[in-house]
Order: structure tokens, then C-alpha cells, then sequence
């Protein structure tokens, strides 16, 4: 049996192929049985380009439906997908064309599948074993080389599996996709467990508060980044009335505030379900469908996946083993060598601790840990102290390079307030290494496309503030 990823979603479509695949604004549809014949013409076109099992083939567009049809029939061929974010500078576009070196770049979705709209669709999907490529994810890294996170169709299946499985997905689910499509989260998470559901989309192209209220009337589950509940919860729609028809929201990219996790519950009843993933192993943790879903914990790994701390203390660098981890990054071998264990676990990079129920709490990247005057300073433990000050929306704190201490604690403020009465009502909380010597209040603190505050972008702009 082949184990291409197409196969097994293609075989989860409803039988009833007239059934939505996609419902759009405005009230239009693409049912299954259209999109399943638009895969097959795109696939055509694919082959008939000179694209052969284990290219790489680009795209860089907006999102679209076209967009996941080109996904799905990059698939079919056996080819390797490769999603660029459509932000990305000519500059940055060509470091990945030269690394990837795809068979074939695509820019203008809806005008390569034009071409092929008179194509007979191909019926058959490439034979692909479980440890083929399926896809390259380059790491949104800010600093160094962004780095290419190779998925095979196994790891995906496994994953898209498990998901499908933990958060209870079957045929009767709406889910509202308002998620970019360059990132796993939008790409595989959402795409893989509404195919596998065979059940509809509410599909918006971009995050917009009233139509993804409006969307919430006919959906049953929605998955989204922190910043997609901060600003439903800056909507007056927001209601439970509004939300009376979801069962399921899921969070996750960045770490949801405890206090929009409250507030979420307040104002819609619903308690959000965390979770945690990142680009080398899609899923990794999830709060639990049935349960306790607890407010700052990111929860138990999946099924499958080993997950252990590293460095002999309580709390240190998450270290993962499991179906859906990457198989390494492009082309980097002493990379990917140096992110593995000798026992096989990925070094995830990403600190935490787990509880004794076994719940994990994420406590930030090792990077981002702060060494002043020789003392540890886990971020964290300063940012949920900051958020719940009067003034503070959300906080980023960082290290920044200090002439006596090596680095000096800065606070990175979202809202408005007085430094000094902040430092001191954090002064009286916390040990004096890990006080803020400085705060600096923004409006809004630098967000990437998934809502991650960009503390590399704030140590370089503050560089010079201890100089
Ligand atoms: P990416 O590869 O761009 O998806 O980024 C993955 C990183 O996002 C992880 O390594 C974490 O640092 C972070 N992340 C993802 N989900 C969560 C979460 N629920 N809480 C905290 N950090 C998260």
C-alpha cells in the first residue's frame, strides 16, 4: 500500500462528494467532489510541467482555496511542498529558492490553475513509502540561516491522525480556517483534520473580527493564535450567544495570556484548548478534550510521543521523540546532527517543566533565558508578574548587554504606565537580579504573521541601552 499523504486524506472525503468542502463569504460553496476534480487538473498540470516525485515545488501566494488545491495536488505527485510566506522580500525569496532549488515556483495560483483547467484531472496518486518527503518548512528564525524542516508523509499521517483523534473531529464539525497557510498550524493542523472529518470549512482568506463572528454561527470548532482571542475579546460581538454553536477552540504558535484564557471564559463560556507545536514536529502537547484544560500548561504530549527535560533539573530544554518529528533540516546535516540527542530526541529549544500529573508549562526559548550577574532569569516568571500590573496588556521581557552584569533585565511593555512604580511594585515580588532595571512602554510590541512577539527584533533595537 502506498502511504502518500493524499491517499489517506482523498479517502476520508464524505462519500457524498456534493457535500462542502469550502464554504466562502458570501454564501458560496466548493463541494468535495469540485475540489477532489481541481486536484486532479492541478496534479495534470504538475506533471505535464516536468514535475517529478521528490521536486520541490514553491508557492508564495496569498492565501486561497488554489492555494490548498496546489497543495493537495503537490502531493498526489509525490512532489515536495514548499509554502513561502507571501511577505517575504525578493531577497528573502531567493536565499530559499537557492537552498530548495524547486522544480517549479509558483506565484500566481489562480493563473497556473487557469492553465490546467482543460486538463483531464489525474486520477491516481504517486506511490510514496512513509519516509518520503511530503513537505519543507523553513523556520521562521529571525537570526542566522532559517533552517529547512523536512516532513514525510508519515510523520504528518501520524500527526493528522492523533489530532483528528484527541480533539474528537468526525463529519458533523464546521471548522472556520481563518489561519494563514504558509505555516503548519494553518497548513497541516486545520487542512489535515477537517480532510480526514471530511466535513466543511468556513473559510476566510485573512482574520477579521466580524467575519469570524459571523463564521462562528455555522462553525463547530475554531483554531487560532493568541492574538486572533485578544482581538475577539476587543470585539463588543463577542458573546456567548455568538459562540452558542462551537464546541472546540484551540490556541496555540505562541503562548496564550492566563488572563485572555479567563476572560475568554468569562465573556463566551468556552475554555480554550491549548496546545503546543512548532514547525519540526507539527503537535506535540494538547490540553485534553475531555477534562481539565488548565490555563498556562500547554498539557500532556500526544499519543506516541516521548517528551523529557533535559539538563538534570526540574526545569530545562524540552526534549521530544515521536512519529511526527522532522526528519532534519535541509540539506544542514551538522545542524540537524547537533538539534539531536545521541538517543534520538530532538532538542526542541523551547523551555519547560512537567507536573506531576505529567502537564507540561512552557517557560520560554532557551535563548531567550536571561544571564545577569551570573544569576538565571527565566522571562517568564518576570512576564506573568508584569501582566497582571495595572496598565500592562502584555509584556516581553529580554536581556540586554550591561556593562557590569553582563546582561541587564529590560521589560518590554504593551500599554501604558509609569516606569518607576512598575519596577518598584516588581521589586517588592522579586529578587533584585530579576527586577526590570529598565521598562519601555509600546503601544503594540513587534508581532511575526503567527502573533510571536519578536524578541530578537527588541534586543536589537535596545542593544544600546546600558551603553
Ligand atoms: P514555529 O516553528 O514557527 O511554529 O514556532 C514554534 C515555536 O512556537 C515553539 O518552539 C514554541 O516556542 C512556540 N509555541 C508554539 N505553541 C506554543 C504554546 N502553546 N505556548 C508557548 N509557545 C508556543
Amino acid at each position: 500500500m502506498s502511504d502518500n499523504l493524499y491517499d489517506l486524506l482523498a479517502l476520508r472525503f464524505p462519500t457524498d462528494r456534493s457535500r462542502p468542502c469550502f464554504q466562502l463569504p458570501g454564501g458560496a460553496a466548493i463541494a468535495y467532489g469540485d475540489f477532489e476534480t481541481r486536484i486532479g487538473r492541478a496534479a495534470a498540470a504538475l506533471r505535464s510541467a516536468g514535475v517529478q516525485p521528490g521536486d520541490r515545488v514553491a508557492l508564495q501566494v496569498e492565501k486561497s482555496v488554489e492555494a490548498v488545491v496546489i497543495y493537495l495536488a503537490v502531493l498526489k505527485v509525490g512532489a515536495v511542498f514548499l509554502p513561502l510566506n507571501a511577505a517575504y522580500t525578493e531577497a528573502e525569496v531567493n536565499y530559499f529558492l537557492k537552498d530548495a532549488e524547486p522544480a517549479l515556483f509558483l506565484r500566481d495560483a489562480q493563473a497556473f490553475l487557469a492553465g490546467a483547467a482543460e486538463l483531464p484531472p489525474d486520477l491516481q496518486a504517486e506511490r510514496r513509502a512513509a519516509g518520503d518527503l511530503a513537505a519543507i518548512i523553513y523556520t521562521s528564525g529571525t537570526t542566522g540561516r532559517s533552517k529547512g524542516a523536512m516532513l514525510t508523509h508519515g510523520a504528518l499521517a501520524a500527526n493528522a491522525l492523533a489530532l483528528h483523534e484527541a480533539w474528537g473531529f468526525t463529519p458533523d464539525d464546521v471548522l472556520l480556517h481563518a489561519l494563514p497557510i504558509f505555516h503548519v498550524h494553518g497548513l497541516f493542523v486545520a487542512l489535515h483534520c477537517a480532510f480526514l472529518s471530511g466535513c466543511p470549512m468556513v473559510w476566510l482568506n485573512r482574520f477579521d473580527e466580524a467575519a469570524v463572528l459571523e463564521g462562528l454561527s455555522s462553525a463547530t470548532v475554531m483554531m487560532g493564535v493568541p492574538t486572533f482571542y485578544t482581538r475577539l475579546l476587543a470585539h463588543p460581538g463577542l458573546t456567548r450567544e455568538a459562540t452558542a454553536h462551537m464546541r472546540l477552540f484551540i490556541s496555540g504558535s505562541a503562548p496564550l495570556l492566563e488572563s485572555a484564557f479567563e476572560a475568554f471564559e468569562a465573556r463566551a463560556g468556552h475554555r480554550i484548548l491549548e496546545r503546543y507545536g512548532m514547525s519540526e514536529a507539527v503537535i506535540i502537547t494538547t490540553n485534553p478534550l475531555e477534562g481539565e484544560r488548565k490555563p498556562g500548561s500547554v498539557g500532556f504530549p500526544l499519543p506516541g510521543v516521548d517528551l523529557r527535560i533535559g539538563g538534570g533539573e526540574e526545569t530545562g530544554v524540552i526534549e521530544i521523540r515521536g512519529p511526527s518529528v522532522f526528519s532534519g533540516y535541509w540539506r544542514m546535516p551538522e545542524k540537524t546532527a547537533e538539534e539531536f540527542t545521541a538517543d534520538g530526541f530532538f532538542i526542541t529549544g523551547d523551555v519547560g517543566r512537567l507536573d506531576g500529573d505529567g502537564r507540561l508549562w512552557i517557560s520560554g526559548r532557551a535563548k531567550d533565558l536571561i544571564i545577569s550577574g551570573g544569576y538565571n532569569v527565566y522571562p517568564k516568571e518576570v512576564e506573568l508578574l508584569l501582566d497582571e500590573q495595572p496598565g500592562v496588556r502584555e509584556s516581553a521581557v529580554i536581556g540586554i548587554p550591561h556593562p557590569d552584569f553582563g546582561e541587564g533585565v529590560v521589560a518590554v511593555v504593551e500599554g501604558q504606565g509609569n516606569e518607576a512604580t512598575l519596577i518598584a511594585a516588581l521589586r517588592s515580588r522579586l529578587a533584585g537580579y530579576k527586577t526590570p532595571k529598565r521598562v519601555i512602554f509600546l503601544d503594540a510590541l513587534p508581532r511575526n504573521a503567527m502573533g510571536k512577539i519578536q524578541k530578537a527584533l527588541l534586543r536589537q533595537t535596545y542593544a544600546d541601552l546600558f551603553r
